[in-house]
């Protein structure tokens, strides 16, 4: 029921129209028409003052002319940098750029599939409960468009986020994430003339970090530091010094042991400099990136999905992913979303790619499941 050219052309539109982080709103203006001329009601939200983006998030309610299970799609329509000015093209079936941008698969084969799909409904008239579509913005920036999306626009029970890259994958659990600053404050003092005048913060620092665990600490815990500022010149004992890092982890005990470790590493340290006064001292400040996604299998999201599958003469293998996406959000937000499959490979580099093949077979997948959802 797929019509592949349409859905190749509609990709390759989409890909042609630039949306960076915080400039969706060209394509979003262009979902907005596109959904319309299919009958559909689109809403933007109130998150763009928010995100700092030039549009809301969009919701596109597509209404349904059968009773059964209300579901959404989930796509994000900003890209990462390189982007301006793509050439992507079509060849030997697959999707390209000229190597000078990203190709835009991420996540613009989901929006191109989304669109086939109502097409196919449409025209084909055929039974299916209410759809929602929904478009966020600011993804690739820290979840922007999800974390300020108003929820109470959405109706639909549960979903599905179309943003990774095996079509036979479903993904039901991603790691929870915090992002971490530390900083430690010494005292400054001429390094050759009174360095015993000052506590250097460097040290103190260097001392925790040696018992702070970082790299992938078990099969479903990771931690990292990232940054290290501090220090001003040669000659002078550094003051100051702030340490980036982040943990995630499948399990929210484990993530906080992890932080709790590094916390106490630090504080050691800068006990074990104590002397007179308020120096050496610690400040820190813990951000929660995003929450745990887990939905158990035998959950009706998953079900769905497979019986779609199943349909169609195909298994989707159910696995994880190390990454944080729109569907921590959703799922935090008490919508269980799973991720699905698109077809993109090598994401966020001028070599990224998508097999028409592929996006074909998410197309009749997605479909599918929202025709398993009428019969429901
Ligand atoms: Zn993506």
């Amino acid at each position: 029921m797929i019509d592949n050219d349409r859905l190749s052309q509609e990709f390759l539109r989409l890909a042609h129209i630039e949306s960076p982080s915080k400039h969706e709103g060209k394509l979003a203006q262009y979902l907005e028409g596109t959904f319309k001329n299919l009958g559909a009601r689109c809403l933007f939200d109130n998150s763009a003052p928010k995100t700092g983006s030039e549009v809301g998030n969009l919701i596109v309610k597509l209404s349904g002319n059968a009773s059964g299970r209300k579901i959404f799609l989930a796509a994000h329509m900003d890209t990462v940098e390189p982007c301006r000015n793509p050439k992507i093209f079509l060849e030997n079936g697959i999707f390209r750029s000229d190597g000078r941008t990203i190709c835009g698969a991420d996540d613009k084969s989901a929006i191109a599939v989304m669109i086939e799909v109502a097409r196919v409904l449409q025209e084909r008239r055929l039974p299916h409960p209410p759809v929602e579509f929904i478009f966020t913005t600011c993804e690739e920036i820290g979840l922007l468009g999800a974390k300020n999306l108003d929820y109470t626009l959405i109706e639909a029970e549960f979903g599905y986020a179309l943003d990774s890259e095996d079509p036979d994958q479903l993904i039901n659990r991603a790691p929870e994430a915090i992002r971490f600053s530390l900083q430690v404050l010494g005292r400054a003092a001429h390094a050759g003339l009174c360095p015993e005048k000052g506590i250097n913060a460097i040290k103190i620092a260097a001392q925790a970090l040696v018992k702070t665990p970082v790299g992938r600490l078990d099969k479903e815990t990771t931690a990292n530091i990232g940054i290290i500022r501090g220090g001003n010149a040669t000659n002078i004992v550094p003051e100051e010094v702030e340490i980036l890092g982040e943990v995630r982890s499948h399990r929210h005990e484990k993530l906080e042991s992890v932080w709790e470790g590094i916390l106490q590493a630090f504080e050691e340290a800068v006990a074990e400099h104590h002397q007179e006064g308020p120096r050496p001292a610690l400040n820190y400040e813990k951000i929660q990136d995003y929450p745990l996604m887990y939905v158990p299998e035998g959950h009706q999201v998953i079900n769905l999905a497979q019986r779609a599958a199943s349909k169609l003469g195909r298994t989707l293998q159910i696995t994880l992913t190390g990454g944080g996406s729109d569907a921590n959000i959703f799922n935090g937000q008490g919508l269980p979303c799973v991720i699905l499959g698109t077809g993109m490979q090598q994401v966020h580099s001028t070599a990224e790619y998508l097999r028409q093949e592929d996006l074909v077979q998410t197309a009749a997948l997605v479909l599918q499941i929202i025709l398993e959802a009428a019969a429901t």
